[in-house]
């Protein structure tokens, strides 16, 4: 016999007993986006590697080590082009706004999107080589107002989803007036003491001594007494971001600032966000994340427009709704198709049919085994009714049953949804 071939490390097939948590995770995400009048956008699976270098970061992980590359066909003069599969969603649409000139239609643009992305990384709990996320951007808004709006939007949708303590993680990085002095700030300071750093952290210390503040094994002494880049905002950055915290004040949203929260790519400005349960705080169990990202594109070849978005994982949502026993909303009621004569089929499907017109959810029985099967094997798929399909068609009546009561009794076809309580 060959031998089995398996699903790839880091990825993980949703079976059906999963996917209905999940529908109901991307239909909220659906839901919520059209609530908060955002329209949708897609971008494609793969882009230049050439976007993500310029648009992450050259030093951030995911564009050192957590490209998923890939090539054309052998042979293809495109063979050598060089291309990823999407880390992240955002570097897309903003070269989607760039490329297609979105400036010129009446702003703020509010796009979302909801995809899988893909990340090389060590594959463990809560972190995937290929995940979910529903990600919001609003490009062209300078103002401190929609940092709060999107903070407010990502904690309704994790309370919606039925999240309970889920706590927004907050900080402002500055922007290109202010950054530099707190970067020379951060340098002088782990400069001192790099004999405490990580390998990892002492090459970030010398391409982005910020990152340093995300390594995930940094000794805590060390992040405590670090520069604090709140500390370190000019006028203008102090006053969005206290803008910002009045507003979720205002609103109610429970936010804790967070001064470690520098976000592992190059492209963030002012705000900064992650959202955790609170209590479960660490590296992999972010909820969702996000900020602003006011010069990206004029990086990626656009004219200078302010950005800010977040994106949020389905696929730890979910872990934390269920770890908190959420269930997945119950399906309508499922109605089986059956009939005592072997060869009814024709008859089975038109009924279905029917049915279905009507709203029902209909799984018609396609054997020829007697009856009393057919009606066992509907009880075990599920089915609260079955309907029997026999001679009375011809006068538009069929036999509803009642699998659970064990009741049956002749009925207007047409009559079936509105008995079952369903359509
Ligand atoms: P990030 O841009 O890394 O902050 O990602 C945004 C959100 O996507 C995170 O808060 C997670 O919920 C989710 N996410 C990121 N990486 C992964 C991963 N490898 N596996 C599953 N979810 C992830």
């Amino acid at each position: 016999m060959p031998a089995r071939i398996t699903a790839p490390r880091g990825t993980r097939d949703l079976l059906p007993e999963e996917s209905a948590g999940f529908a109901r995770l991307e239909a909220l995400a659906s839901d919520l986006s059209a609530r908060y009048a955002f329209d949708r956008i897609d971008t494609p699976l793969f882009e230049r590697v050439e976007l993500f270098a310029r648009g992450l970061g050259e030093s951030s992980d995911a564009v050192e080590k957590e490209m998923f590359r890939v090539s054309g066909a052998a042979g293809s003069e495109e063979e050598r082009a060089e291309w990823a599969l999407r880390p992240e969603p955002t570097a897309g649409i903003v070269r989607a706004f760039v490329e297609h000139g979105m400036h010129v239609r009446p702003g703020p643009l509010r796009l979302w999107m909801l995809g899988p992305m893909f990340r090389y990384d060590r594959p463990q709990a809560g972190r995937y080589r290929q995940f979910t996320q529903w990600d919001v951007e609003v490009i062209g808004d300078p103002g401190p107002m929609v940092d709060a709006e999107l903070i407010e939007l990502a904690h309704r949708f994790l309370a919606e989803a039925g999240v309970r303590g889920a706590v927004a993680h907050l900080n402002s990085i500055g922007d290109a007036a202010c950054r530099p002095a707190y970067r020379q700030a951060l340098l002088e300071y782990f400069g001192a003491h790099e004999d405490r750093l990580t390998d990892d952290s002492r090459r970030r210390l010398r391409v982005n001594p910020l990152r340093v503040l995300d390594d995930r094994n940094l000794d805590p002494d060390l992040a405590a007494g670090a520069p604090r880049s709140a500390d370190h905002l000019c006028a203008e950055c102090a006053e969005h971001f206290a803008a910002a915290r009045a507003l979720l004040d205002e609103l109610g949203v429970a936010y804790e600032l967070d001064h470690r929260l520098v976000r592992g790519l190059d492209y963030y400005t002012r705000t900064t966000f992650e959202f955790f349960v609170a209590g479960r705080e660490g590296q992999q169990q972010a909820l969702a994340g996000g900020g602003r990202y006011d010069g990206l594109a004029e990086l990626l070849g656009g004219r200078p427009t302010p950005g800010i978005g977040f994106g949020l994982g389905i696929d730890r949502v979910l872990l934390a709704a269920e770890e908190q026993g959420v269930t997945a909303p119950v399906a309508a009621p499922l109605v089986a198709v059956v009939s005592a004569d072997p060869e009814a089929f024709a008859e089975r499907l038109r009924v279905a049919s029917v049915l279905r017109e009507a709203g029902l959810r209909v799984r018609p029985d396609g054997s020829s085994r007697k009856l009393g099967k057919q009606l066992e094997s509907a009880a075990k798929a599920g089915a609260g009714w079955a309907v029997i399909v026999g001679q009375e068609l011809d006068a538009g009546r069929v036999v509803l049953r009642d699998l659970a009561a064990g009741e049956q009794r002749e009925t207007l076809l047409r009559d079936v949804a509105t008995q079952v309580g369903g359509g």
